[in-house]
């Protein structure tokens, strides 16, 4: 039986493994969740999983969350309440719960870092989706990856892919973290991507994009965040940078190609020249079970992929011009140190500004080149924790004081 702490447990990924725990209680129990602000299904998941700790993030929603348990019948009130935890500290409690054997990382954007670094140090075994932390701050966790011995599993459908094609490989019987050397016998990765919401628009169209056609996305069902991200293609960007402090390949060796029906998740070259892929229904399911079993792999009684049933498997090269965010990723993951986190801070608040309909969609990767234009002369090469936050810091900053420029 292996205890889980699930960390935004409210989210997409997080309601996905509470899903998964459910289809398989003789293998998984919960014993740790944390949220932001969904009391009612955190309740609701509370009732169903009778975790040991509960963290919320913000601390004054703690009393109505214990008001919402204590209002519950007996009936659906579990024999045990939890540990009730609140703010950073708590969420950090929750991610190094004692009992825990495997962290799931589902705390979107950049406050999952002090969360997913509490749980490195105490020796948890990830299953990382939230690549916003790796990105913001490799320099930071790799190190600790290594000290503690904690495995990284990956959660992202891509990476997982990669690391699927890579079992059977000295990588794969680590399962930790390349640091920086290159995985034995891997020559190149293709990430694939569906293009997102805008795919098939005209780059001339996009002046009229809204809030709801860039959350829509054709083929895959996540967060409005991530969602906005695979329009501009910046979580392609993103998990190119995910996949160079995962798999320690240099940035020429990790190419994105456009693959509109989602159904091969990437794609690695070997040594040899021999290319592996893995395949399957866009479904975030898979992956995630496969960070819970790994290295077994459990029986499902899921849909089976019938490429009969889909027919064609198409491919093509990104257009740079139409997805700027792809090319700043690229750069801010060649300039390395903390150019990644100013770049990922500036897209998570024009994002977040964006989705309140104060910029365009368009104003989003100006945003990203212009704070990470101001941060090369502040480049930290290798920078501690604290510089990562406060580097992180400014870069939202920065980017409120040039929307607020944009809109008057
Ligand atoms: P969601 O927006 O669906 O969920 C985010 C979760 O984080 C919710 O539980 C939310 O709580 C919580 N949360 C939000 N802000 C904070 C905060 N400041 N402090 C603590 N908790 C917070 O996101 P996704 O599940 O889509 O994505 C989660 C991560 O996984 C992201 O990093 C994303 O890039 C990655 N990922 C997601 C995929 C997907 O299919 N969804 C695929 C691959 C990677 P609440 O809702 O209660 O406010």
């Amino acid at each position: 039986m292996k205890a889980l702490s699930v960390l935004g447990s409210t989210g997409s990924i997080g309601t996905q493994t509470l899903e998964l725990a459910e289809e398989f209680p003789e293998r998984y129990r919960v014993v740790a969740l944390t949220a932001g602000n969904n009391l009612a299904l955190l309740v609701d998941q509370i009732r169903r999983h009778a975790p040991e700790a509960v963290a919320l993030a913000d601390p004054a929603r703690l009393n109505e969350l214990r008001e919402r348990l204590q209002a519950l019948s007996a009936d659906e009130r579990p024999a045990r309440l939890p540990e009730l935890l609140a703010g950073s500290d708590g969420l950090c409690a929750a991610a190094a719960w004692p009992s825990a054997d495997l962290v799931v990382t589902g705390i979107v954007g950049c406050a999952g870092l002090l969360p997913t670094l509490a749980a490195i140090r105490a020796g948890k075994d990830l299953a990382l989706a939230n690549k916003e932390t790796l990105i913001a701050a490799g320099p930071v966790v790799l190190p600790e990856l290594e000290k503690s011995g904690s495995r990284l599993l990956p959660a992202d459908s891509e990476h997982s892919a990669i690391f699927q094609c890579l079992q059977g490989t000295p990588y794969a019987e680590t399962a930790r973290l390349s640091t920086g050397t290159p995985t034995p016998g891997l020559r190149r990765i293709q990430l694939t991507a569906s293009g997102g919401a805008f795919r098939d628009w005209d780059p001339a169209d996009l002046v009229k994009a809204t809030v709801a056609d860039a959350t829509s996305h054709p083929n895959w069902s996540m967060g409005r965040k991530i969602t906005v991200d695979s329009a501009s293609l910046m979580n392609k960007g993103l998990e190119v940078i995910e996949a160079h402090y995962l798999f320690g390949l240099d940035y020429d060796h990790i190419e994105i190609v456009i693959h509109p029906q989602s159904i091969i998740h990437s794609m690695v070259e070997l040594a040899d020249s021999s290319v592996l892929a893995q395949l399957g229904w866009p479904d975030m399911k898979l992956p995630i079970l496969y960070c819970l079993s790994w290295p077994e792999r459990l029986h499902t009684p899921w849909r089976r992929l019938d490429l009969t049933e889909v027919g064609q498997l198409t491919f093509r090269k990104p257009d740079p011009a139409k997805y700027p965010c792809m090319e700043l990723a690229y750069a801010a993951g060649r300039a390395g140190g903390t150019m990644p986190a100013a770049m990922n801070a500036a897209n998570e608040q024009a994002v977040a500004l964006f989705l309140e309909e104060q910029v365009h969609f368009l104003d989003i990767p100006k945003l990203i080149d212009a704070v990470c234009e101001r941060h090369k002369a502040d480049l930290m090469a290798a920078p501690s924790l604290t510089d990562v936050l406060a580097v992180d810091a400014w870069a939202r900053e920065a980017v409120r004081e040039a929307a607020a420029l944009v809109a008057a």
